[in-house]
């Protein structure tokens, strides 16, 4: 520990890294040093260890101690506010989702300053980093003058391969068909010409890393050194690209990406804006391909609509094979729901698996993790899983999600159903073809979001307030008399919010 806090001292930026006195901790909980809760802190610990890689990990994460756990809440511990910022922004969400996946009780990780329980080296020692090494320097530490103890670039090139996120795992149904199809082409025959680059593409949570993953297992159960197939998210590919720039191993970096036979690149979205990574990126790329060796790339857009991009990387990286994760449908989340259920060993009843597909439809991610808490719920109490309890614990979950539906969402599908221009919604034409519709989106609007009156109306071409509470009594009114006009708008409300 006060190894881990030298480099910190050295750097320019001690002043605001000198241990703070405002230490934000209030009482701590007692259940530190519970064994059990012990155990999952440190899996938790060496979790976040093998996915950031040990540079990053000694750099920021080592510091990290824990308070315990309060009711649904754990305390995370670091001992500056500029780590507590730093791991806050950018492990926060990590650190949350391993905790809720180890311990269904919890629900919010709260990261302040403050010093706790460090983990029991002897008991966990295999599990977390060695306190005997000497702390490497941060990637990306601001100000920071060249390191004398350079960090090994070469040696954690790659993430490591989620067993979980095989293509076993993966179900395939008419929205991901394709792009599974060519993750398995990929995986069985890398470097082929038409498949190359293969770039992934399509919303959050759509199963764009698993099929990543699933590519990269595929190829090491099929014989592939692990060593040659990189895996690895584009925002580290940049920390660890300033990271060689930094220790004056750029060469070193260089080198070792272009001896991979198979590159991933995951989120390369995040490459927008940063110019010289990118630059780096395009030349590895170019290699790479340039000598058969395979490069997949993710992002959640197409590559002609990731504007930011330079246009000569977009250009290549449209090139190859570009598929497309598109939403799930209503089906492919039922089978998803009945996969992850029979994997788990728990009944949920059909009814149960339906509303959840109904309810949570853009990002399997949450389906999972909603799933996965009405079992651990199901376990802990020892009842069965009934439409009530899936209502029950899961009620802020599908609040959170009702609240999320945008006037922007609902004026395109209520143009749609129409069949008149989006751009009506905003405009002045008072055409009983365009206004009435327009009228429904408002009413929508009221009914679907928690926007006020005045937000609706400044949405809908700068109306006032008083226009929109027109257009919701008119809609009420015009319900309960036309009965085939309530249905249209009760089907609408359907399809926004399912
Ligand atoms: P993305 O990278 O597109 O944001 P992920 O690949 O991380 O999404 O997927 C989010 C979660 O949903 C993961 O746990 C993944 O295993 C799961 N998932 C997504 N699509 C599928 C699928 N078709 N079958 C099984 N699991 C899926
Ligand atoms: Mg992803």
């Amino acid at each position: 520990m006060s190894s881990g806090s030298a480099w910190i001292t050295r750097s320019n930026v001690a002043v605001a890294e000198q241990p703070t006195t405002d230490d934000d901790t209030s009482a701590t909980p007692s259940n530190a040093n519970d064994p059990a809760l012990a155990a999952q802190w440190a899996r938790i610990r060496s979790r976040l260890q093998s996915e950031v890689g040990d540079v990053e990990y000694r750099s920021w994460l080592r510091q990290m101690s824990w308070a315990g756990i309060d009711g649904d809440e754990v305390t995370v511990l670091l001992p500056t506010r500029f780590l507590r910022d730093w791991v806050r922004t950018h492990y926060g969400e990590k650190i949350t989702s391993h905790w809720q996946q180890e311990n269904p009780v919890v629900r919010r990780v709260d990261i302040r300053v403050g010093k706790g329980r460090m983990p029991d080296e002897k008991l966990y020692g295999g599990l977390t980093e060695s306190l005997a090494s000497p702390p490497l320097p941060a990637p990306v530490p601001p100000h920071r003058a060249p390191s004398t103890n350079p960090p090994r670039v070469a040696e954690e090139m790659s993430a490591p391969l989620d067993p979980r996120f095989s293509f076993d795992s993966f179900v395939v149904g008419k929205p991901n068909e394709f792009a599974y199809a060519c993750a398995r082409r990929v995986a069985e025959h890398p470097g082929s010409k038409e498949f190359n680059p293969l770039f992934l593409y399509g919303g959050v949570g759509l199963g764009k890393t698993h099929l990543m993953h699933a590519v990269g297992l595929e190829l090491t159960r099929r014989g592939a050194r692990p060593a040659t197939v990189a895996y690895m998210s584009a925002e580290k590919f940049m920390y660890r690209f300033i990271a060689a720039i930094r220790s004056q191993q750029t060469i070193e970096f260089k080198d070792h990406l272009r001896s991979v036979d198979v590159l991933m690149i995951d989120d390369l979205q995040f490459l927008i804006g940063k110019d010289n990574t990118q630059e780096e990126f395009f030349h590895t790329f170019n290699a790479l391909v340039d000598a058969g060796k395979q490069i997949v790339v993710s992002a959640d857009k197409s590559p002609s609509d990731l504007s930011g991009l330079e246009d000569r990387l977009r250009t290549r990286l449209g090139c190859g094979m570009v598929a497309d994760l598109h939403a799930t449908t209503f089906e492919l989340r039922i089978s998803i729901l009945e996969a992850k259920a029979t994997r788990a060993q728990a009944t949920v009843p059909g009814r149960v698996l339906e509303f959840l597909a109904h309810k949570i439809t853009t990002n399997v991610r949450e389906l999972e993790g909603s799933l996965n808490r009405l079992i651990a719920h199901a376990n802990l109490f020892n009842r069965p899983i009934t439409l009530e309890t899936a209502q029950e614990v899961l009620h802020d979950l599908l609040k959170a999600h009702d609240k999320r539906i945008t006037i922007d969402e609902i004026q395109r599908r209520v143009a749609e159903h129409y069949n008149m221009r989006i751009g009506d919604m905003v405009s002045a034409r008072r055409a009983r073809a365009v206004a009435r519709p327009r009228q429904v989106a408002m009413y929508l609007a009221k009914q679907l979001t928690s926007r006020s009156l005045p937000e609706i109306g400044k949405k809908f071409g700068n109306r006032d307030h008083t226009t929109v509470m027109h257009a919701v009594g008119r809609v009420t009114e015009l319900m309960t008399s036309d009965s085939t006009f309530a249905e249209d708008v009760d089907l609408l409300r359907k399809m926004l919010e399912s």
